[in-house]
């Protein structure tokens, strides 16, 4: 799979490291971003958040939108 970002800029045959969990394009490691994520369950007490931090990942312009408010 190769970058969407990369392909759409005429630098074809990046490969891709991921593919963005918001609009699930792939996107090299130029046009990607990996965030953390804190993991929470509703456990009838409110919400319980994991210790351990997810990971997720990104493209450049869905990031840059959730940054945006
Ligand atoms: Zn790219
Ligand atoms: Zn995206």
């Amino acid at each position: 799979m190769t970058c969407y970002d990369c392909t759409q800029q005429d630098r074809t045959g990046t490969p891709a490291v991921g593919v963005c969990a918001r609009c699930g394009l792939a996107a090299c490691q130029d046009h990607a971003r990996v965030l953390v994520a804190q993991v929470s369950q509703s456990h009838g007490l409110g919400p319980s958040t994991a210790p351990i931090a997810a990971r997720r990942f990104v493209c450049h312009p869905c990031d840059t939108a959730e940054r945006a408010y």
